[in-house]
């Protein structure tokens, strides 16, 4: 199941307050494939999200409501052209002959209420993509007036007089002849599905977010070890090479002698680290001590060149 479906599930089982269950069917009629006097009407992959847009058209009136399957499994909610639509319609304050459809704030009565529909919203038009693939929610709106005043809801959460507050900036594009409301970052995404009672769809999108940031930092500390790995085996490679000019022109004598005990250590053992190196010495060394040595026999070795 996508998870775009789950959140829509979760949202169904959502117990409205009457107040609330009338807004939230308002989101999905308002919102939905059609609504006019041509029809009211929805098309869906879900039979559940169908079943629950029928039950809300009859809620307002909508008696008449028919429900089909088509071959290829996709279900269509109509309510066809005709008193009953009339009825709905004039149901949620419109008659009609509104040449712009706009959002009819009198529907949402109750603060409570605004959730709801924005819930409702959501059934009809939104989807959500997995946030484990990345954070993306949207509302595709045929209609930009519709798509303005939806936003303009969202304005009263992020207000910070509010009793509750959310970060909830969504915004605005065009694509191929519809306008789509999107959030893109994982705090909203995680704020709207709480407003909208998915808690469940919000927590994974929390975990989600845990998981990609403990990825993040494996990842950072890998790319740090190995970036200090390369450093040391560079370092080595330089130091054998060096001890090996010196002792090709028998020159080794000329150091101190612990210097040349390290030299002949570290040829040895070319994947020591320093402190091991001062470790493995006889009498031991301090780190210090050793890469000051190292940095001499380097220093020492420059007048013998390559052949
Ligand atoms: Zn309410």
């Amino acid at each position: 199941m996508s998870f775009s479906s789950e959140v829509k599930n979760e949202m169904l089982s959502v117990v409205n307050k009457p107040c609330c269950s009338f807004a939230q069917s308002y989101g999905f009629l308002l919102f939905g494939r059609s609504f006019s006097l041509k029809g009211v009407s929805l098309m869906t992959d879900y039979e559940n999200l169908a079943r629950a847009y029928e039950e809300a058209v009859r809620s307002l009136g909508g008696k008449s409501v028919r429900f089909s399957r088509s071959d290829a499994g996709r279900y269509t909610v109509l309510l066809p052209p005709g008193v009953d639509c009339r009825r709905v319609l004039s149901a949620l304050g419109y008659d009609g002959s509104e040449r712009r459809t706009r959002l009819n704030y009198a529907n949402l009565r109750d603060e409570c209420c605004r959730a709801a529909f924005i819930r409702g919203v959501f059934l009809a038009c939104g989807s959500v993509t997995s946030p484990e693939k990345e954070y993306h929610l949207e509302f595709s709106i045929s209609s930009k007036n519709l798509a303005v005043d939806f936003m303009k809801l969202f304005d009263a959460y992020n207000d910070l007089d509010a009793e509750q507050t959310f970060t909830l900036q969504p915004r605005l594009s065009a694509r191929g002849g519809v306008y789509v409301v999107y959030f893109k970052d994982s705090t909203s995404i995680e704020d709207f599905l709480t407003l909208t009672g998915a808690q469940n769809a919000a927590l994974r999108v929390m975990n989600a977010k845990v998981f990609k940031n403990i990825k993040n930092n494996v990842n950072r500390r890998t790319n740090f070890e190995m970036a200090n790995l390369d450093r040391s085996v560079n370092a080595a490679a330089q130091q054998v090479d060096a001890i090996r000019r010196i002792l090709r022109h028998n020159a080794l004598s000329l150091l101190p002698e612990d210097t040349a005990q390290l030299a002949l250590l570290r040829m040895q053992e070319q994947e020591m680290s320093l402190r091991e190196l001062g470790e493995a010495m006889k009498p031991p060394m301090s780190r210090t001590a050793v890469n000051y040595r190292l940095k001499k026999i380097l220093e020492f070795a420059k007048q013998f060149p390559d052949e």
